[in-house]
């Protein structure tokens, strides 16, 4: 995560601006979608203005942080603030998707009086999860909207969303900022330039995800699958050979390196005249993004990934170092 909150990011600024007058102005919706393509700060938007909303004495359009409501709700343990997300399973491992039955809960809650008095505020995330009878349930709340209830829907992948659920809300859209805005962001998070701009490549332009694989050093493996793949392209390495490097060495994130690195290399055009044809290199690559999912089961990888990587030389057939 950012070390600076990402609502103070630049692109999400003039977004909270104007939440915060419709706030101010009275003009807040009942039901609020905030989203943005993967991470762009809509969690954080979120946090903000449910805490604004909670906070008995805001000071310049935030909330205080240290009245009554502001340290309830940094305990975790205000009352009129509730959190719907991904429950766990029996063996541990989160749920798939957001089931009826906690919606069912929320709208029961939502009927009760606050116990502070300004208002009750839920927090669904993330929203795209929510399944089909959930996502009715939210639809039914939606459309007998009570006061001072804020139902707040936390969204990275808008289109999963079902659009009855979309129309009934206000939306509060996060756009991916221009590559230069990020590029600075990025450099002031303590990335160099050079690393940045590769990341926010690898990263399809979303300065979060790039900060984060910037961080956790996974730019050095992201260059390396990149080589390995040219490697492997002119015939300087074999796919039996790279699939057992792969499969000893990170496959799942060398897969998602892969991925990312054909999605580059389309955007960019790099390779694609020897490479001859978009679409077999699209094929490729949701055949490494399969493969990825795969790893989840036990299976006998190293021969999914030699497949895989063998693949990958017929479809650079004929080039040569
Ligand atoms: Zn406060």
């Amino acid at each position: 995560m950012a070390a600076q909150p990402l609502s103070r990011a630049p692109w999400v600024v003039p977004t909270w601006q104007r939440l915060s007058e419709a706030l101010e102005g009275g003009r807040l919706g009942h039901g609020l979608l905030l989203a943005g393509a993967g991470e762009l700060g809509q969690s954080d938007l979120a946090e903000r203005l449910a805490a604004r909303l909670l906070c008995e004495a805001p000071a310049e359009g935030l909330a205080c942080g240290s009245c009554r409501g502001c340290r309830l709700r940094l305990a975790g343990t205000h009352p009129d603030l509730r959190r719907i997300g991904l429950l766990e399973r029996d063996d541990g491992r989160l749920k798939t998707e957001i089931g009826v039955e906690q919606i069912r809960q929320l709208s029961h809650w939502f009927s009760l009086t606050p116990q502070f008095g300004r208002g009750l505020v839920a927090l669904i995330s993330p929203a795209d999860l929510l399944n089909m009878a959930a996502a009715n349930a939210v639809l039914k709340t939606l459309e007998e909207p009570a006061p001072d209830r804020y139902l707040l829907l936390v969204c990275s992948q808008l289109q999963r969303l079902p659009a009855t659920v979309r129309s009934r809300c206000q939306k509060w859209i996060l756009q991916p900022p221009a590559a230069e805005v990020s590029r600075q962001w990025l450099q002031g998070e303590g990335i160099a330039a050079r690393d940045a701009a590769q990341a926010l490549e690898w990263a399809a332009g979303q300065p979060v995800a790039a900060l984060e694989l910037a961080r956790d050093g996974g730019l050095a493996l992201f260059r390396e699958v990149s080589e390995q793949l040219d490697a492997l392209a002119t015939g300087r390495i074999g796919p039996s050979e790279l699939g057992r490097i792969w499969a000893g060495d990170q496959p799942e994130q060398r897969l998602r390196a892969a991925v990312a690195e054909v999605a580059r290399r389309g955007w960019s055009g790099e390779g694609l005249t020897v490479a001859g044809d978009f679409t077999k290199l699209a094929a490729w690559s949701r055949q490494a993004d399969r493969a990825r999912a795969l790893y989840a089961v036990p299976l006998r990888h190293e021969m999914l990934l030699v497949e895989l990587l063998q693949g990958w030389r017929s479809l650079h057939r004929g080039r040569t170092a």
